[in-house]
């Protein structure tokens, strides 16, 4: 005993979808900041910011045009239209993470899981929040309150619409009560990166062992 072994793997897409107001981004934060190896995938879009939002963190702002052009050179690895605005996952950043093992976090909507999981099958692991009920979700939009009457509506509309989605995922977190959703969302990270396809370090690792028996 003694040592612990690195062993080297392939980092994971971790994909957390939810209709908006049911506590996902705070999820995804507090995930970020419990857990090392794990960091966030900042998205283009071409919404406007709203109050608090900080360029770089939460989004990359980017006019139509950039967008457009992103979309021509290959740059987004999927991209989405979601109400009147476009949002994007730059490539690159995506690429280099799970090549040095270390782990991506993703909060886009179904469309945007449904493209990653085409593209890069073997590293999406696929986690839908639900609200634990309508009148919940309805009051967390309400309390929120960033935007106006007209597109609160909307979201409302569009949170049954992407519910419908939920069988496509591989786990579903309820989320009644923080602390337990983020137990069972640590759960699902320590169990997916112990699997076996994803340690590319392991052959060598046995090999060398076995030279040692
Ligand atoms: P919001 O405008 O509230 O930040 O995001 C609206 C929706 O767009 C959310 O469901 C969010 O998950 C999704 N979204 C954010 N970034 C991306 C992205 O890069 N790609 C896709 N497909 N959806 C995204």
């Amino acid at each position: 005993m003694g040592e612990t072994p690195t062993i080297k793997r392939r980092g994971l897409a971790l994909v957390l979808s939810s209709p908006s107001g049911a506590g996902k981004t705070t999820i995804a934060r507090r995930l970020i900041d419990a857990e090392p190896d794990i960091s966030m995938s900042v998205s283009v879009t071409t919404r406007k910011p709203r109050p608090g939002e900080v360029e770089g963190r939460d989004y990359k702002f980017i006019d139509e045009a950039t967008f457009k052009r992103m979309v021509d050179a290959n740059e987004l690895l999927e991209w989405a239209r979601v109400f009147d605005n476009f949002y994007g996952t730059p490539r690159a950043p995506v690429e280099a993470a799970i090549e040095g093992g270390q782990d991506i976090l993703f909060d886009i909507d179904w469309q945007g899981a449904q493209q990653l999981s085409e593209k890069m099958k073997h590293d999406v692991v696929r986690v839908f929040i639900l609200p634990p009920s309508a009148a919940s979700l309805e009051q967390r939009l309400r309390s929120r309150a960033l935007d106006p009457e007209d597109i609160l509506r909307k979201r409302m509309d569009a949170a049954a619409g992407e519910i419908s989605h939920w069988p496509e995922y591989d786990y579903v977190i309820v989320n009644s009560d923080l602390p337990t959703s983020m137990e069972g969302l640590t759960a699902i990270l320590a169990a997916e990166r112990l699997r076996r396809d994803r340690l590319n370090g392991l052959t060598a690792f046995v090999r060398e062992m076995q030279s040692q028996l």
